[in-house]
């Protein structure tokens, strides 16, 4: 295979802390793997829309389309004005156009990352291109309206296509995973029995045909209690998405940090590595914002162009990338985020010893 382009997109907040780190680790990772990298870096967020008066701007969609998958960091969307259609959410709207229907969301204990819970290795598989998200369900405008100054109708949408393939993806993960895989199917349907009874059923549609991987339910109410209780007990979580998004974040709690928490957005033909975490506003421009979870995002897009491309060079590099990180976990070096005091080039380095243990650092 000739060089893989990855875009680079570093957000906003702790993004162009996280990021530039994240690449330069992952381009060491793919150079000792034989793995060849080009990264191209593209505006994007409060950094762009000062620039070129768009927080996604055309020609950054525009060079996606020529990229076999991209990184991308936080966005501060809470700042954007949500009038401006030149303000969109990059995340969401990147989402839709690529069709990148799958938000596969891992939450495993990491060696030497203090937690409340131990033996966790769960994935909340949620789905990425409806529900209820407002931006992302109509074809124009978003989909709360104002009905009166006092009164709003959020408008969540289901469809069996994307019920189908969410839950597709979550049984071909289940199967991967070493583990004997189980799948379980998080919802509402007691209360949302059209939308989660359609997501139920499509759910147990595509179970009949995955007889080696057990399946369950849980509504989501019980799910957030179990997590809690006894998080060991799952295995793969697919859900809808504003589920999914709540879960997975209460899932990085039960493993140590947000700053752990990696993310991959999958479609057929594309995939965007992106941390579960937000801009942080509250630590960014410090240097001490934790570089794992996007670090491991990057992992996980290595991953799925191995799967992709059937390319050992870019699973070897996924996998060199994920055994330096943990090193350096299982060093003592940790962020202030999991009680340590390093920053985040101090955490950087010292992956990057473990990458290239020659290099200067
Ligand atoms: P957040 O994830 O940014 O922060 C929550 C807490 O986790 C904060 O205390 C923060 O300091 C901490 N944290 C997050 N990432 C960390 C890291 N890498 N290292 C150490 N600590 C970390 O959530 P929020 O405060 O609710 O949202 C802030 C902004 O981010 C909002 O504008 C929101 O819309 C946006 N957001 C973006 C994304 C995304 O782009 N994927 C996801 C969630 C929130």
């Amino acid at each position: 295979m000739a060089a893989y382009r990855i875009g680079v997109l570093k957000g906003d907040g702790i993004g162009p802390e996280v990021v530039p780190a994240a690449v330069d680790l992952a381009d060491l990772s793919a150079r000792a793997a034989g793995l060849s990298v080009e990264w191209v870096e593209l505006p994007v967020g409060l950094e762009a829309y000062g620039q070129l008066g768009d927080t996604l701007p055309p020609q950054t969609v525009e060079a996606l389309r020529g990229c076999h998958g991209w990184v991308l960091g936080p966005v501060e969307h809470h700042r954007y004005d949500p009038r401006l259609p030149s303000m969109r959410n990059p995340s969401g709207t990147l989402r839709r156009l690529f069709d990148l229907y799958a938000n596969e969301r891992p939450a495993r204990n990491l060696p030497g990352v203090p937690s409340r819970y131990e033996g966790v290795d769960l994935v909340v598989v949620r789905e990425n291109t409806e529900g209820f998200y407002a931006d992302r369900n109509v074809l124009e405008g978003d989909a709360e309206l104002l009905v009166t100054p006092d009164v709003v109708v959020s408008l969540r949408v289901v469809t069996r296509r994307a019920c189908q393939r969410i839950a597709e993806y979550a049984f071909q993960l289940a199967r991967r995973r070493a583990r004997p895989g189980r799948v379980t199917a998080v919802h509402k349907a007691n209360v949302l029995r059209r939308g989660d009874g359609l997501f139920l059923e499509c759910c147990r549609s595509v179970a009949s045909r995955y007889p080696d991987v057990a399946f369950d339910h849980v509504h989501v109410d019980a799910a957030a209690y179990f997590l809690v209780r006894e998080p060991q007990r799952y295995d793969v979580l697919v859900t809808t998405n504003l589920f999914g998004d709540i879960l997975s974040d209460q899932a990085a709690g039960l493993v140590g940090s947000l700053g752990v928490a990696p993310s991959l957005n999958a479609g057929d033909g594309y995939a965007m590595a992106q941390a579960v975490h937000g801009s942080a506003p509250d630590i960014a421009g410090r240097g001490v914002a934790n570089p794992t979870a996007e670090i491991l995002s990057v992992a996980m897009l290595f991953e799925w162009l191995g799967r992709r491309f059937d390319d050992p060079a870019a699973t070897e590099a996924a996998r060199r990338l994920e055994e330096a990180v943990g090193a350096a976990l299982s060093a003592g070096v940790r962020t202030p985020d999991l009680g340590g005091s390093a920053t985040t080039a101090e955490f950087a380095r010292a992956v990057r010893a473990h990458l290239a243990p020659g290099s200067m650092l």
